[in-house]
């Protein structure tokens, strides 16, 4: 379910279960991992995560939102696609709109 996205050695000391990691972020923002080996030292070391939502290419960009802008528009194209909210009308995030018969 996840996506390996940094080196896993990096991650050996520290008691990293992925599903609860999973379960854990479903209520807040951000986790701490903290290596237990560290905890005497002058510096703790501490893995975070976060929850970021970020735009994906493989949606299609000219998808329509609820707001009637294209999915591309929700992002920053100047700021590495950063999730903005619609530039055009301020709506808070890309919803799209059903097809209607
Ligand atoms: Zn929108
Ligand atoms: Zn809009």
């Amino acid at each position: 379910m996840w996506e390996r996205t940094i080196n896993e050695k990096s991650l050996t000391n520290y008691p990293v279960d992925k599903e609860q990691i999973e379960k854990d972020l479903k209520d807040v923002e951000a986790l701490q991992l903290v290596n237990e080996n560290s905890k005497n030292q002058p510096y703790i070391e501490v893995i975070e995560i976060t929850k970021v939502y970020k735009y994906n290419p493989a949606f299609g960009d000219g998808r329509i939102c609820e707001c009637g802008h294209e999915y591309y528009r929700h992002f920053d194209t100047y700021e590495d696609m950063y999730p903005t909210s619609c530039k055009y009308c301020g709506c808070s995030g890309f919803e799209e709109k059903k097809e209607e018969k």
